[in-house]
Protein backbone atom coordinates (compact mmCIF):
# COMPACT_ATOMS: atom_id res chain seq x y z
CA UNK A 1 0.00 0.00 0.00
CA UNK A 2 1.15 3.40 -0.66
CA UNK A 3 2.75 5.35 2.52
CA UNK A 4 3.10 8.81 3.28
CA UNK A 5 6.14 10.79 4.94
CA UNK A 6 8.04 8.95 7.87
CA UNK A 7 6.60 10.46 11.28
CA UNK A 8 9.09 8.41 13.55
CA UNK A 9 12.02 5.60 13.01
CA UNK A 10 12.69 3.12 15.89
CA UNK A 11 14.86 0.35 16.01
CA UNK A 12 12.79 -2.52 15.03
CA UNK A 13 9.43 -0.49 13.04
CA UNK A 14 9.05 2.88 10.87
CA UNK A 15 5.67 4.53 11.44
CA UNK A 16 4.46 6.79 8.30
CA UNK A 17 1.49 8.96 8.39
CA UNK A 18 -1.37 7.32 6.09
CA UNK A 19 -1.15 8.85 2.39
CA UNK A 20 -4.73 10.38 3.09
CA UNK A 21 -5.86 9.85 6.64
CA UNK A 22 -4.28 12.53 9.27
CA UNK A 23 -6.20 10.25 11.63
CA UNK A 24 -4.41 7.30 10.83
CA UNK A 25 -0.71 6.14 10.81
CA UNK A 26 0.80 3.20 9.26
CA UNK A 27 3.77 1.05 10.84
CA UNK A 28 6.17 -0.66 8.81
CA UNK A 29 7.70 -3.66 10.88
CA UNK A 30 11.55 -4.18 10.38
CA UNK A 31 13.83 -7.15 10.42
CA UNK A 32 15.97 -5.86 13.29
CA UNK A 33 16.27 -7.50 16.42
CA UNK A 34 18.61 -5.67 19.23
CA UNK A 35 18.81 -6.06 22.95
CA UNK A 36 20.79 -4.33 25.66
CA UNK A 37 19.19 -1.11 24.97
CA UNK A 38 20.57 -1.49 21.54
CA UNK A 39 24.22 -2.70 22.50
CA UNK A 40 23.11 -6.27 20.80
CA UNK A 41 21.76 -5.33 17.23
CA UNK A 42 21.15 -8.03 14.26
CA UNK A 43 18.90 -8.52 11.15
CA UNK A 44 16.86 -11.62 10.86
CA UNK A 45 15.56 -11.86 6.87
CA UNK A 46 11.30 -11.87 7.66
CA UNK A 47 11.72 -10.94 10.87
CA UNK A 48 9.49 -8.14 10.40
CA UNK A 49 6.92 -9.86 8.94
CA UNK A 50 6.28 -12.05 11.58
CA UNK A 51 6.59 -9.41 14.08
CA UNK A 52 3.33 -7.49 12.38
CA UNK A 53 1.88 -10.73 11.54
CA UNK A 54 1.78 -11.55 15.53
CA UNK A 55 0.98 -7.90 16.30
CA UNK A 56 -1.76 -8.29 14.46
CA UNK A 57 -3.50 -11.62 15.82
CA UNK A 58 -3.01 -10.01 19.11
CA UNK A 59 -4.62 -7.07 18.59
CA UNK A 60 -7.67 -8.41 16.46
CA UNK A 61 -7.90 -10.83 19.90
CA UNK A 62 -7.70 -7.61 21.98
CA UNK A 63 -10.70 -5.52 19.80
CA UNK A 64 -12.55 -8.78 19.77
CA UNK A 65 -12.55 -8.48 23.50
CA UNK A 66 -13.75 -5.24 23.74
CA UNK A 67 -10.37 -3.14 24.22
CA UNK A 68 -9.73 -0.04 22.98
CA UNK A 69 -6.90 -0.04 20.95
CA UNK A 70 -5.34 1.28 18.01
CA UNK A 71 -5.10 -1.12 15.35
CA UNK A 72 -7.39 -0.90 12.23
CA UNK A 73 -5.88 -3.54 9.72
CA UNK A 74 -2.79 -5.26 8.63
CA UNK A 75 -3.12 -4.85 4.71
CA UNK A 76 0.06 -6.94 4.62
CA UNK A 77 2.25 -8.75 6.89
CA UNK A 78 5.07 -5.99 7.38
CA UNK A 79 2.40 -3.20 7.81
CA UNK A 80 -0.14 -2.53 10.10
CA UNK A 81 -2.85 0.37 10.18
CA UNK A 82 -3.29 1.76 13.55
CA UNK A 83 -5.03 4.77 14.75
CA UNK A 84 -2.64 7.92 15.04
CA UNK A 85 -1.92 8.63 18.70
CA UNK A 86 0.65 10.69 20.85
CA UNK A 87 2.83 8.19 22.65
CA UNK A 88 2.49 8.04 26.26
CA UNK A 89 6.63 7.23 27.19
CA UNK A 90 6.25 4.60 29.28
CA UNK A 91 6.44 0.67 29.21
CA UNK A 92 3.37 -1.05 31.10
CA UNK A 93 4.38 -4.55 32.45
CA UNK A 94 2.31 -6.86 34.27
CA UNK A 95 3.50 -10.11 35.52
CA UNK A 96 1.47 -13.19 36.47
CA UNK A 97 5.12 -14.73 37.74
CA UNK A 98 8.02 -13.34 39.29
CA UNK A 99 10.85 -13.21 36.41
CA UNK A 100 13.56 -11.15 34.64
CA UNK A 101 14.25 -7.76 36.07
CA UNK A 102 11.45 -8.45 38.78
CA UNK A 103 13.45 -11.56 40.25
CA UNK A 104 17.08 -9.35 40.02
CA UNK A 105 14.84 -6.80 42.26
CA UNK A 106 13.03 -9.09 44.44
CA UNK A 107 15.15 -12.66 44.64
CA UNK A 108 12.88 -13.38 47.58
CA UNK A 109 9.61 -13.24 45.36
CA UNK A 110 10.89 -16.53 43.60
CA UNK A 111 8.14 -18.78 43.30
CA UNK A 112 5.21 -16.35 43.82
CA UNK A 113 2.14 -15.56 41.91
CA UNK A 114 0.22 -12.02 41.16
CA UNK A 115 -3.43 -12.44 41.29
CA UNK A 116 -4.32 -10.18 39.97
CA UNK A 117 -1.37 -9.28 37.74
CA UNK A 118 1.36 -6.90 39.31
CA UNK A 119 1.68 -3.67 37.15
CA UNK A 120 4.79 -1.85 37.19
CA UNK A 121 5.64 1.33 35.03
CA UNK A 122 9.44 1.84 33.50
CA UNK A 123 10.02 5.55 31.82
CA UNK A 124 11.26 5.05 28.19
CA UNK A 125 15.16 6.24 28.25
CA UNK A 126 17.39 4.01 26.70
CA UNK A 127 19.97 6.54 28.11
CA UNK A 128 18.83 5.59 31.58
CA UNK A 129 18.05 2.13 30.76
CA UNK A 130 14.48 2.74 31.16
CA UNK A 131 14.04 3.63 34.89
CA UNK A 132 10.89 2.06 36.79
CA UNK A 133 8.47 4.96 38.17
CA UNK A 134 6.02 4.96 40.83
CA UNK A 135 2.47 6.31 39.84
CA UNK A 136 3.13 8.97 41.70
CA UNK A 137 6.51 10.43 39.99
CA UNK A 138 4.05 9.62 36.44
CA UNK A 139 1.27 12.55 37.48
CA UNK A 140 3.90 14.76 39.40
CA UNK A 141 6.47 14.91 36.30
CA UNK A 142 3.29 15.61 33.91
CA UNK A 143 3.54 12.69 31.84
CA UNK A 144 0.08 11.25 32.56
CA UNK A 145 -3.28 12.12 34.89
CA UNK A 146 -4.27 10.35 37.96
CA UNK A 147 -7.23 8.68 35.36
CA UNK A 148 -4.74 7.78 33.08
CA UNK A 149 -2.68 5.97 35.47
CA UNK A 150 -6.04 4.03 36.77
CA UNK A 151 -6.66 3.10 33.48
CA UNK A 152 -3.54 2.07 32.38
CA UNK A 153 -3.41 -0.98 35.18
CA UNK A 154 -6.93 -1.48 35.02
CA UNK A 155 -6.56 -2.14 30.77
CA UNK A 156 -2.93 -3.66 31.51
CA UNK A 157 -4.48 -6.10 33.59
CA UNK A 158 -7.03 -6.76 31.14
CA UNK A 159 -5.00 -7.30 28.11
CA UNK A 160 -2.92 -9.42 30.28
CA UNK A 161 -5.91 -12.11 31.34
CA UNK A 162 -7.26 -11.98 27.73
CA UNK A 163 -3.80 -12.74 26.15
CA UNK A 164 -3.19 -15.55 29.16
CA UNK A 165 -6.30 -17.02 28.59
CA UNK A 166 -5.62 -17.25 24.78
CA UNK A 167 -2.07 -19.01 25.45
CA UNK A 168 -3.60 -20.81 27.74
CA UNK A 169 -5.55 -22.82 25.39
CA UNK A 170 -2.94 -23.77 23.61
CA UNK A 171 -0.85 -25.00 26.89
CA UNK A 172 1.50 -21.84 26.69
CA UNK A 173 2.20 -19.58 29.88
CA UNK A 174 2.32 -16.04 29.65
CA UNK A 175 4.71 -15.02 32.06
CA UNK A 176 4.57 -11.09 31.86
CA UNK A 177 4.21 -8.56 29.15
CA UNK A 178 4.80 -5.41 28.32
CA UNK A 179 2.46 -2.55 26.75
CA UNK A 180 2.36 0.98 25.69
CA UNK A 181 -0.38 3.46 25.36
CA UNK A 182 -1.29 6.43 23.46
CA UNK A 183 -3.38 9.18 23.37
CA UNK A 184 -5.82 9.13 20.34
CA UNK A 185 -6.93 12.97 18.81
CA UNK A 186 -9.75 13.05 20.63
CA UNK A 187 -7.75 11.82 24.02
CA UNK A 188 -9.36 8.91 24.27
CA UNK A 189 -6.35 6.21 25.65
CA UNK A 190 -5.36 3.42 23.52
CA UNK A 191 -3.40 0.59 23.85
CA UNK A 192 -0.94 1.06 20.97
CA UNK A 193 2.56 0.07 19.39
CA UNK A 194 3.04 -3.37 18.70
CA UNK A 195 2.53 -6.22 21.32
CA UNK A 196 4.51 -8.94 19.55
CA UNK A 197 6.92 -11.76 20.31
CA UNK A 198 9.95 -9.25 21.89
CA UNK A 199 6.93 -7.98 23.98
CA UNK A 200 6.42 -10.93 26.60
CA UNK A 201 7.36 -13.96 28.29
CA UNK A 202 6.10 -17.60 27.31
CA UNK A 203 6.25 -20.55 28.25
CA UNK A 204 5.37 -23.65 26.56
CA UNK A 205 3.58 -26.15 29.45
CA UNK A 206 5.09 -23.22 32.21
CA UNK A 207 8.77 -24.98 31.41
CA UNK A 208 11.32 -21.52 30.91
CA UNK A 209 13.46 -24.11 29.03
CA UNK A 210 10.60 -24.38 26.20
CA UNK A 211 10.64 -20.51 25.91
CA UNK A 212 9.80 -19.28 22.28
CA UNK A 213 10.22 -15.24 22.92
CA UNK A 214 12.29 -12.92 22.63
CA UNK A 215 14.49 -13.81 26.06
CA UNK A 216 16.64 -16.75 24.14
CA UNK A 217 18.26 -14.18 21.89
CA UNK A 218 18.59 -11.94 25.15
CA UNK A 219 20.41 -15.00 26.80
CA UNK A 220 22.44 -16.35 24.10
CA UNK A 221 26.12 -15.90 25.45
CA UNK A 222 27.60 -15.41 21.62
CA UNK A 223 24.91 -14.96 18.62
CA UNK A 224 26.03 -17.26 15.76
CA UNK A 225 23.97 -18.22 12.15
CA UNK A 226 22.85 -20.70 14.61
CA UNK A 227 20.88 -18.83 17.10
CA UNK A 228 19.40 -16.57 14.80
CA UNK A 229 17.90 -19.29 12.60
CA UNK A 230 16.59 -20.61 15.92
CA UNK A 231 15.92 -16.95 17.27
CA UNK A 232 13.56 -17.01 13.56
CA UNK A 233 12.13 -20.29 13.55
CA UNK A 234 10.68 -19.39 17.85
CA UNK A 235 8.68 -16.23 16.00
CA UNK A 236 7.51 -18.20 12.92
CA UNK A 237 6.27 -20.72 15.63
CA UNK A 238 4.66 -17.88 17.44
CA UNK A 239 3.31 -16.00 14.46
CA UNK A 240 1.52 -19.63 13.40
CA UNK A 241 0.61 -19.97 17.16
CA UNK A 242 -1.19 -16.36 17.13
CA UNK A 243 -2.98 -16.92 13.92
CA UNK A 244 -4.81 -20.14 15.68
CA UNK A 245 -6.50 -17.15 17.67
CA UNK A 246 -8.87 -16.24 14.87
CA UNK A 247 -12.31 -17.20 15.48
P1 LIG B 1 11.70 -7.40 32.61
O1 LIG B 1 11.38 -6.10 33.32
O2 LIG B 1 11.52 -8.58 33.51
O3 LIG B 1 13.03 -7.36 31.94
O4 LIG B 1 10.65 -7.54 31.43
C1 LIG B 1 9.28 -7.75 31.70
C2 LIG B 1 8.55 -8.02 30.40
O5 LIG B 1 8.55 -6.83 29.60
C3 LIG B 1 9.20 -9.10 29.53
O6 LIG B 1 8.19 -9.85 28.92
C4 LIG B 1 9.99 -8.33 28.48
O7 LIG B 1 10.02 -9.03 27.25
C5 LIG B 1 9.18 -7.03 28.35
N1 LIG B 1 10.05 -5.88 28.09
C6 LIG B 1 10.79 -5.22 29.00
N2 LIG B 1 11.48 -4.21 28.40
C7 LIG B 1 11.18 -4.24 27.10
C8 LIG B 1 11.56 -3.47 25.94
O8 LIG B 1 12.34 -2.52 26.01
N3 LIG B 1 11.01 -3.85 24.74
C9 LIG B 1 10.15 -4.88 24.63
N4 LIG B 1 9.65 -5.19 23.42
N5 LIG B 1 9.75 -5.61 25.68
C10 LIG B 1 10.26 -5.32 26.90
Amino acid sequence: MELGHVLSEGKTKIVYAHPTDPDLAILFHKDGITAGDGARRHVIAGKGALAGQTTANVFRLLNRAGIATHFVDAPEPTLTVVRRCVMIPLEVVMRRVPAGSYLRRHPEAAGQRFDPPLVEFFLKDDARHDPQITPDEIVTQGIATPAEVEQMITTGQEVFTTLEAAWATLDVTLVDLKIEFGRASDGTLLVADVIDNDSWRIWPGGDPNRMLDKQVYRNAQVVDEDVLADVYARYAQVAELTGRWEV
